[in-house]
């Protein structure tokens, strides 16, 4: 076994502490990696303090991970000493079910294991993620990131980066698309960057009036304050797509409003607590709501590459993992400029 310090939590209600663990030794198809940074997601915060009722503990957060390889197992073929690598939400599938043959292991039939949180394909050996200095993972699920782009800010990617990617890609978002994101942090700011780049006209839809500038310099061509009635008025029955980033409860009725005849809106955020909508905002129109998970790994590494051509990375503020619970408060408060990324060499 493998000694490993990582930050952990012990229950749903105190702060993350440090804590040493074991993690196991890399099996044949298995890649050791030393963690150099790991993103700070909204769904380490929703787990941690088991908001989706579906936590175990103690709990080493965090599936937005960039590594150098340190060992790799007899069979490993992808990867060698010293590469650049990324971890995502996911360490494993059945890799046997429909879904995971048609290459979408992200829908698992069987159940996905997650980075963390979860249990390995034994179902009873906890995995735990990258808020630690190492992390051991089949390379099946190992990314290879390219060393052009700054580390730090390629770490968001393996969550926010692809989660946003992926509808914007199932559902062909493209120039003739008039395009709404909900919510300017991780996931909202990656998702302005995609559909921008993928030509279309994108609308930022906040909470925050202070987000506007930011919002139209990362890719937006228009700003709503959702709070101001009349600038909602401006876009009612306006968009084709809206993707929903929001990680707290909030009025989806307000946003289906917006969507013109066959628009959908695409939940990505995932709120504590069940929605209500009336069915005549989705008889009216014809309109769809719809949800989509992270990305498959081939999905993954296509829109790793994406970013390393396009020059595509996200905005981050590098902490100390002894800043962890104060960065928590911050993205609760909303105060985040977009991402947070712990540097684990301060671990
Ligand atoms: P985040 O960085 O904390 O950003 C959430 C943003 O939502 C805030 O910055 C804020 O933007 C907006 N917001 C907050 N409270 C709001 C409210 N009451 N009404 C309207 N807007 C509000 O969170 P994140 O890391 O991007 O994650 C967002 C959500 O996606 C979380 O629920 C997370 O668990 C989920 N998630 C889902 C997947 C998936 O596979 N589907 C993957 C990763 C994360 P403004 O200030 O602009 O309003
Ligand atoms: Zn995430
Ligand atoms: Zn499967």
């Amino acid at each position: 076994m493998i000694a490993t310090k990582g930050y952990a939590g012990h229950n749903a209600v105190s702060p993350l502490v440090p804590w040493n663990f074991e993690r196991r030794d890399p099996g044949l198809y298995d890649v050791q990696i030393d963690i150099l940074y790991c993103g700070v997601c909204h769904s380490d915060i929703h787990q941690a303090r088991n908001e989706w009722n579906e936590s175990t503990f103690p709990m080493v957060p965090g599936h937005e991970i960039i590594g150098r390889v340190a060992k790799v197992g007899e069979n490993v073929k992808k990867f060698k000493l010293g590469d650049f690598v990324g971890v995502g939400v996911i360490v494993n599938s059945c890799r046997e079910c429909n879904n995971c043959k048609h290459g979408i292991e992200q829908y698992c039939s069987n159940g996905a294991v997650f980075t963390y949180n979860s249990f390995e394909r034994d179902g009873k050996t906890p995995t735990y993620g990258g808020y630690s200095n190492r992390i051991v993972t089949n390379e099946y699920f190992v990314y290879n990131i390219s060393d052009k782009l700054p580390l730090a800010a390629v770490a968001p990617l393996l969550c926010a980066g692809i989660t946003t990617y992926s509808p914007l890609r199932h559902w062909n978002i493209s120039n003739w698309h008039k395009v709404g994101i909900i919510g300017l942090g991780g996931l909202g700011h990656m998702a302005v960057k995609f559909a921008a780049s993928f030509g279309a006209e994108v609308t930022l839809l906040s909470t925050s009036p202070s987000k506007e500038a930011d919002a139209k310099k990362l890719g937006a061509h228009n700003f709503i304050l959702t709070k101001d009635p009349e600038q909602v008025k401006k876009v009612s029955n306006y968009f084709d797509f809206i993707l929903d980033a929001v990680s707290a409860p909030h009025d989806y009725n307000v946003y289906l409003n917006m969507l013109k005849t066959n628009g959908t809106l695409i939940c990505v955020g995932i709120p504590p607590t069940p929605v209500q909508f009336k069915c005549f905002n989705l008889l009216d129109n014809r309109r769809s709501i719809a949800g989509s998970k992270i990305g498959s790994v081939q999905e993954t590494q296509e829109m790793l590459d994406y970013c390393a051509e396009h020059n595509i990375v996200s905005e981050v503020e590098v902490i100390a993992i002894k800043d962890i619970n104060t960065a928590f408060e911050r993205m609760i408060k909303g105060d985040v400029h977009y991402r947070f990324v712990i540097d684990m060499s301060t671990l």
